[in-house]
């Protein structure tokens, strides 16, 4: 989608800093870290968000790209959290699907 920030991330055209990518996912740091280990997990295909979501494979493909990516950074044991926000009330600003990945601190419940 030309006109998407996170699509312009996987083409290039916008430098991210990247932590992993393949084939159907990229990995950036969060520019604005909300825990000392923030990480955005996006597919490489524009969705909009989660109710656009419909490929169970790609779905369960990015769960378990996020536990990996938090295991390879040690964050297994101590734990993590993983957000995707939706629309309006989620607090979504960005309208390319992605996950949180949040670690390095205690989290808090509820969240704001
Ligand atoms: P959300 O509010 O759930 O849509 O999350 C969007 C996230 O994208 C926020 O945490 C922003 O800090 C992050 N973000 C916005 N622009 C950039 C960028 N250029 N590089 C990395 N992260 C970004
Ligand atoms: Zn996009």
């Amino acid at each position: 989608m030309s006109d998407c920030l996170f699509c312009k991330m996987v083409s290039g055209d916008i430098k991210a800093d990247v932590v992993y990518q393949d084939d159907k996912v990229l990995a950036f740091r969060d520019i604005h870290p909300q825990a000392p280990w923030h990480v955005l997990l996006i597919p490489k295909q524009h969705i909009a968000n989660l109710n656009e979501l419909h490929n169970l494979e790609l779905g369960g493909y990015l769960l378990r790209t996020a536990a990996q990516l938090a295991t390879e950074h040690g964050f297994a044991e101590s734990g993590y959290r993983t957000v995707f926000n939706c629309n309006g009330d989620g607090g979504q600003t960005v309208f390319h699907l992605h996950m949180h990945l949040l670690a390095g601190r205690q989290m808090t419940w509820p969240p704001g």
